[in-house]
């Protein structure tokens, strides 16, 4: 099957917004066989976007938008599918209802233009939407499927998920689901990762392995075609046991979660408490872990401390220390852990220092960073050279750190068993 995604939206193309949809369906299109051929990117006009169904629909087998089905006068997708295949736009009933209850309910006044959120067309299929209120359509035109999904991010892929994706293999005569595993990885980089599988990599065919990259993680997707998950579970376990064995070491959930959560998980299974010292990642440490719901029952607070003086009277780290090894130093980075653990009294304590960039800090350069996790027992320093731009910095090294306490963590709860 040949696919295309057209993603709708005039922000798309002046560069408000980046075209995360795309890259989503493609991943999630190629992992069930379907081979996408082109990205279309068209304003919220109703003419041009016509003149693009018209293209797509000559060159592909299935065409896949997001977008414009909102209430707005500028959301036209549904009404330019509707011109294009000469289908009557209709309003379906209990989608209608459920808007309608979601506005009583709040005692808003429902307008209108909500109504629109609800039309289907002639002959298509609804795909509900579990995150907002604009339906999905999907619809066989000549011999091209056609799949409307919404535009936020949040709601195409919960809909993809939950409905498109198994449209689409039924399309495809599949009798078969397709089943993913994901293993997630720190302190180890992509490339070293299909540097240990390469043979597992280059010989699969079924399951398949596929690497995503994030910034401070990896990603590694093992899908299979199954009736049922337990059929699924049979095929992948050997080779999941096999990365396990290779990698165990990088490897901190068997399913697709930040190490964060990894981190706060075993902080709660082990009860064991966290505060962080904060200088080049001003405050990112924090946010990572306060995102994670129950972190309050192990996460005490933070400290950001960007100037040398707040290091020394909010942290206790010793003038002399800094004067001699520079606030940018393993010595900083140890005496701030320290210092942490002290004041929150906590059972261990992360501090980051370094040079997120542009510029050099003390003749360092940026990327220079030092992590420390410090205990009752003392603190271990890291030294870290990272690359990228300031923001891409800032975040691998708040997750290296993540990944030092849940390596040491995971050790004492090994040590325990
Ligand atoms: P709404 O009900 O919010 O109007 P919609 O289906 O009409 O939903 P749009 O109005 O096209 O969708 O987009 C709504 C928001 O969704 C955009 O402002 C943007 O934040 C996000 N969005 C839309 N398209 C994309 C895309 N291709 N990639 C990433 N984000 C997108």
């Amino acid at each position: 099957m040949k696919a295309e995604i057209i993603a709708v939206g005039t922000e798309l193309l002046v560069g408000q917004i980046v075209n995360t949809n795309a890259r989503y369906l493609s991943e999630e299109l190629n992992a069930i066989g379907v081979d996408v051929y082109y990205h279309t990117v068209v304003g919220d006009n109703l003419e041009r976007m016509k003149a693009a169904f018209e293209t797509a629909h000559r060159r592909s087998d299935l065409v896949v938008v997001t977008g414009g089905l909102g209430p707005t006068q500028d959301d036209v997708t549904k009404e330019a599918l509707a011109a294009f295949t000469g289908r009557s736009l209709l309003i379906h009933e209990p989608s209608l209802k459920k808007i309608e209850h979601y506005f009583t309910s709040r005692g808003i006044v429902m307008t209108e233009n909500n109504v629109r959120q609800a039309h289907t067309l002639e002959h298509a299929l609804v795909l509900p939407n579990d995150n907002g209120m604009a339906i999905g359509v999907a619809l066989v035109h000549e011999s091209t499927r056609w799949l409307l999904l919404p535009g936020p991010p949040r709601e195409m892929q919960t809909m993809f998920a939950n409905y498109a994706r198994a449209w689409i293999m039924e399309q495809m005569g599949e009798t078969t689901s397709l089943y993913s595993t994901t293993l997630k990885f720190s302190g180890i980089g992509e490339s070293s990762i299909e540097t240990e599988l390469l043979d597992l990599i280059e010989n699969q065919s079924d399951p398949t392995i596929a690497p995503y990259a994030k910034e401070g993680e990896v990603a590694l997707r093992i899908s299979t075609k199954a009736a049922d998950r337990e059929q699924a579970e049979r095929k992948t376990a050997p080779v999941v046991a096999e990365i396990r064995a290779r990698l165990g070491d990088y490897l901190y959930a068997e399913r697709d979660i930040p190490i964060e959560q990894a981190v706060v998980e075993l902080l709660q299974r082990t009860n064991r408490s966290v505060s962080v010292a904060e200088s080049c990642t001003g405050g990112l440490l924090a946010e990572l872990i306060t995102s994670i719901p129950g972190c309050s029952q192990v996460f005490a607070g933070g400290i950001v401390s960007y100037s040398a003086k707040a290091k020394i009277e909010q942290l206790d780290v010793h003038p002399e220390t800094i004067r001699m090894h520079g606030t940018v130093s393993a010595e900083t980075a140890e005496s701030m852990a320290k210092g942490c653990l002290r004041r929150f009294g906590t059972d261990f304590a992360m501090a980051v220092t370094g040079v997120a960039g542009p510029g050099e800090i003390e003749g360092k350069p940026p990327g220079t960073v030092f992590i420390a996790v410090a205990d009752r027992s003392g603190a271990r320093v890291y030294d870290l050279r990272l690359s990228g731009d300031r923001e891409i910095i800032r975040m691998r090294a708040a997750k290296a750190v993540l990944y030092r306490l849940w390596e040491r963590l995971r050790s004492q709860s090994e040590q325990e068993c």
